[in-house]
């Protein structure tokens, strides 16, 4: 036998002879492969015949037709749903990989590949729609018999209904309901009968032909009120024989399953367990179950209902009567099914009606699907995780960490693209403990100890660190390595690996510095922000009470002129020159700060020559910049003077520089007591204005 035509095929198409052959070497022995060296003979082929093709490997720039417009042709001809295409390429910018998706690709692979990662996707991807395959052929199959089966069921039903009395059709569906109950009892019982979920179906309609036979027999027999006589009861009995041959003679449906089913039921359903039934005295599982689980439906059902020789019995009286044996003798496991179903039964049949019976039957075909389920849910998985891989990826490349990600089965080590960069190594890496370039980025006692903590960590404690020297973009930096252990989800759960990232920490702490240097300085001119500052000033004021000190507060005159002459970079060019300029006129034991816009704050001792020192501050931040002239306005406050409290220094600062404006700018105050009056005057002025 000829074992290659059972193998499945993939369809390589690619204008490289290299690359085909690179592809073919790799699937060749699990798959057959058929190679197209480019997009017209790829669909030349799929023209021959694109049922046969289970995958296929497709090339995006190649000579005459290139990917792009053989998927074109694929979506046009709808073999794009049947044909699940990877797509394998060198281009991976943002917009091809879109393109390839939106034309219905299942992957895109970028080229240079790990040959192991495209021999699991190619596998996964065959595996995943050989299932989708399948499950759309289950439900076409499961809509078609239904049809199927009604259609017989119509066409036989409706001769009986023309010789049987008004009571048959609730006997038919009591029936149809006791046999489906039971059957799914005995289905979770025992597997012994070998019975599937289509087959509760099966035999649950085909319970309604049980006595279809009985057509057959003359009307004063099956009517006859009180008991039949022996030669009455041997015409009686013929039913069985009458309806299995019924069957055996339909003209279109003899083959059917459905057909040979109701067979078996109409000629055994009188068959008994103990080999006194008729009419072949088959003995215990000689029966066939179809039949011994309709006997006892038609006992029960018999027993509960009114017939002309005897009045309707209560759902507990006929249970009591079967399992006494007063209606002969059953299958013990069935009897079991029956007690165990008992409510179940009583309920049912009370508020049995047609709507039901419909319903059960979609119930019917929903419980095969969900035989399946597993289909829907392993597609989903897979939606679920390329989203979460998606999510990880976009985050790692933000963070710029180097992250890791290490799976026992297979062994691998993928990094993220940032963290591979800077350990000079590849994004994943194969059996990375034989790899000898994985083994050089650290020394052998830190890779030791991370391993002990890993083994050792617990799905109550799974996060662990250890620090040591890790080569970084060529350097050996004091590194630190977080590593969170991962689990599989079974009740057991066994380690499959970990997850972690490894921190450079020296600049991780200068990235810390960098941080609380932001925070505390304005990001123009590089002085302490305003809140900062009044934070080390309100120390300083609090801690050295016995000094004194000066707050200056000023401000540019005229400052939105240099912004509206020449723009806002200009101003902000003025202001990193008044910073500089302010700097280099002041010690560094003063603290200096940008208040906001183009307002300053300098604290400093007070001394002897404050005056003086005032004087030259101010002056050297006078002068002309790029053409601007710049003056500025200036307050100054001392705690001699207003005490040590930094809200009456600060205001009274402002003050002095508020009446320097109103004054006339360009020049500098002094705040004292006469300044309150002057104040309050300009500001009704103010008010007035
Ligand atoms: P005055 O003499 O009354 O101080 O007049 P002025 O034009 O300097 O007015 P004021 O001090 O009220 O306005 C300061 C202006 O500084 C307002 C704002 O547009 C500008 N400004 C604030 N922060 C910045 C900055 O960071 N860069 C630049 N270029 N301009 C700023
Ligand atoms: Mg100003």
């Amino acid at each position: 036998m000829d074992t290659r035509n059972e193998k499945q095929k993939i369809l390589i198409v690619d204008d490289s002879e290299m690359n085909r052959s690179i592809l073919a070497d790799m699937l060749g022995e699990e798959y057959e492969i058929i190679e197209a060296v480019d997009g017209t003979e790829a669909v030349a082929r799929l023209n021959i015949d694109s049922t046969d093709i289970s995958l296929m490997l497709l090339d995006i720039v190649m000579p005459n037709m290139d990917g792009f417009e053989v998927l074109e042709v694929m979506n046009k001809r709808d073999w794009i749903q049947d044909i699940p295409v990877i797509m394998i390429s060198a281009e991976n910018s943002y917009s091809y990989v879109e393109r390839a998706y939106e034309l219905g690709v299942t992957d895109f692979i970028n080229r240079p590949f790990d040959g192991m990662v495209v021999h699991r996707r190619v596998i996964n991807t065959i595996m995943l729609y050989a299932k989708q395959k399948k499950l759309v052929e289950l439900v076409a199959d499961q809509i078609y018999e239904k049809e199927k089966s009604n259609s017989l069921m119509i066409s036989i039903l409706s001769h009986i209904v023309e010789f049987r009395n008004g009571e048959s059709g609730l006997h038919v569906l009591h029936i149809n309901m006791l046999t489906e109950i039971l059957l799914r009892r005995l289905m979770k019982k025992t597997d012994k009968y070998n019975l599937k979920r289509s087959d509760v179906f099966l035999i649950s309609t085909a319970s309604a032909l049980h006595d279809v036979g009985k057509i057959a027999i003359p009307g004063e027999i099956l009517n006859k009120p009180g008991k039949l006589t022996k030669e009455e009861f041997e015409i009686m009995k013929t039913h069985t024989l009458a309806g299995a041959e019924m069957l055996d003679q339909i003209p279109y449906y003899r083959e059917e399953a459905l057909t040979k089913m109701a067979y078996q039921i109409c000629r055994w359903h009188h068959e008994r367990y103990d080999g006194r039934g008729y009419p072949d005295g088959l003995k215990g599982e000689e029966i066939p179950i179809s039949a011994q689980i309709v006997a006892l439906a038609d006992v029960y059902d018999a027993l509960t209902s009114v017939r002309v020789y005897k009045p309707a019995f209560t759902h507990e009286k006929a249970l009591e009567m079967i399992v006494n044996g007063e209606c002969g003798t059953f299958n013990p496991l069935l009897l079991e099914c029956l007690a165990e179903e008992s409510e179940t039964i009583r309920d049912q049949l009370r508020q049995n009606s047609i709507k039901q019976e419909s319903e059960r039957n979609t119930r019917n075909i929903a419980e095969s699907l969900l035989e399946y389920d597993e289909i829907s849910a392993s597609e989903r998985t897979l939606k679920l995780l390329e989203h979460e891989r998606t999510k990880y990826q976009f985050f790692a490349s933000l963070s710029q960490d180097i992250q890791f990600e290490y799976t026992s089965e297979p062994p691998m080590f993928t990094l993220s693209e940032i963290g591979a960069r800077m350990l000079g190594l590849d994004e994943i890496i194969i059996n990375p403990q034989e790899d000898k370039r994985v083994s050089m980025i650290s020394n052998e006692k830190m890779v030791e100890e991370i391993k002990a903590l890993i083994y050792e960590s617990t799905p109550e404690k799974p996060i662990v660190q250890c620090d040591g020297e890790v080569l970084i973009n060529g350097e050996w930096c004091w590194s630190r390595v977080i590593c969170r252990s991962m689990w599989s989800s079974e009740e057991t759960p066994v380690m499959t690996g970990c997850i972690g990232k490894i921190i450079d920490m020296h600049k991780e702490h200068a990235k810390l510095e960098e941080l609380q240097r932001k925070a505390s300085h304005d990001g123009l001119t590089g002085l302490l922000n305003h809140s900062h500052a009044e934070m080390i000033v309100r120390e300083k004021l609090l801690e050295e009470k016995d000094r004194d000190y000066i707050i200056v507060i000023f401000d540019i005159d005229y400052f939105k002129n240099a912004n509206d002459r020449c723009g806002h970079m200009f101003g902000d060019k003025v202001l990193k020159h008044i910073a500089e300029r302010l700097l280099s006129s002041t010690r560094k034991y003063d603290i200096t700060a940008r208040v906001g816009g183009d307002e300053f704050m300098i604290f400093m001792e007070d001394r002897k020559d404050i005056e003086g020192i005032i004087d030259r501050i101010f002056h050297a931040l006078s002068g002309t910049y790029e053409g601007f002239d710049i003056t500025i306005s200036m307050g100054i406050a001392r705690s001699k003077e207003v005490g040590h409290a930094y809200e009456v220094l600060f205001n009274c600062a402002d003050w002095a520089l508020y009446n320097a404006k109103k004054n006339g700018r360009a020049q500098y105050f002094f705040y004292d007591d006469s300044m309150k009056e002057v104040l309050s005057a300009i500001s009704s002025i103010d008010g007035e204005e």
